[in-house]
């Protein structure tokens, strides 16, 4: 894990400055999210992960932009607010187990354990599951527990999970094996597209955040708290 002194490099500054947008914007979004600021502890987290180290060579000077970035592969980063936000909605906190799935280049991976949660998280694309089981060994995040396959199916051998993050967006439904692997009192964040018949001959669907929270008895209920635009999961992968 990284500290304050170790991140305190040529960074610092814009790092510092990305929180400022994280918290700014979560005030903006609290229209929809219901929440006008996120825990202290998930930005001091953020504050913490160096995000410049996740990033091809000509990106790292956008590095603290809050905006998607490429990671190889057609896939992304989501932008600095959608981390935070996902973090701070699926509870992650000391001693949570949480499960990621779409571990892409790790630094939602990475913010979770800064958290101090224990951290399960699936990838489907090879090449980037094996890049990024080599950077966050070099970060020093080498206690995530990464796995190459369909994250779809979750994780059944580490199962229950207080919190599950899905980083890429479902068709329309929610994976019913991640519900079925949440613990009772926990929380699921993930993208749904609504495949509405417009967006769907854009070739973009809207998508919504969507956060799904199984109560002590094992009820789930489930509401949409932000419009966003992920890249697809795809099932079966
Ligand atoms: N959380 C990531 C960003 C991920 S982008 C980060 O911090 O970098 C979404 C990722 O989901 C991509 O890497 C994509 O390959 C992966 N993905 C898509 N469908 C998947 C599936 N069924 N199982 C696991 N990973 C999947």
């Amino acid at each position: 894990m990284r500290h304050e002194a170790e991140t305190g490099d040529r960074f610092a500054e814009a790092r510092a400055a990305m929180l400022e947008k994280i918290a700014q914007e979560t005030v903006e979004t609290a229209g929809w999210t219901g929440r006008p600021q996120l825990r202290p502890e998930v930005l001091e987290a953020m504050g913490r992960v160096p995000r410049e180290k996740f990033l091809a060579p000509q990106d790292v000077g956008e590095a603290y932009r809050n905006r998607p970035l490429p990671i190889g592969c057609a896939q992304t980063i989501s932008q600095p607010f959608i981390v935070a936000l996902m973090s701070d909605l699926c509870g992650a906190a000391a001693g949570k187990r949480i499960l990621e799935v779409g571990t892409g280049c790790g630094y939602q991976a990475a913010v979770l354990t800064e958290l101090g949660c224990d951290v399960w998280s699936v990838e489907s694309i090879s090449a980037l599951y094996k890049g990024t089981c080599t950077r966050l060994r070099d970060l020093d995040y080498a206690q995530v527990h990464l796995r190459h396959g369909d994250g779809t199916q979750g994780w059944p051998e580490a199962a229950p999970f207080d919190g599950i993050l899905v980083t890429a967006a479902a068709a329309q439904r929610i994976p019913p094996a991640l519900i079925e692997q949440l613990s009772p009192g926990g929380a699921l964040v993930c993208p749904v597209a609504e495949g509405g018949s417009l967006g769907s001959l854009l070739g973009q669907p809207a998508q919504k955040l969507c956060l799904i929270e199984k109560d002590a008895y094992g009820v789930v209920s489930r509401r949409a708290v932000l419009p966003v635009a992920f890249v697809p999961l795809v099932e079966g992968s």
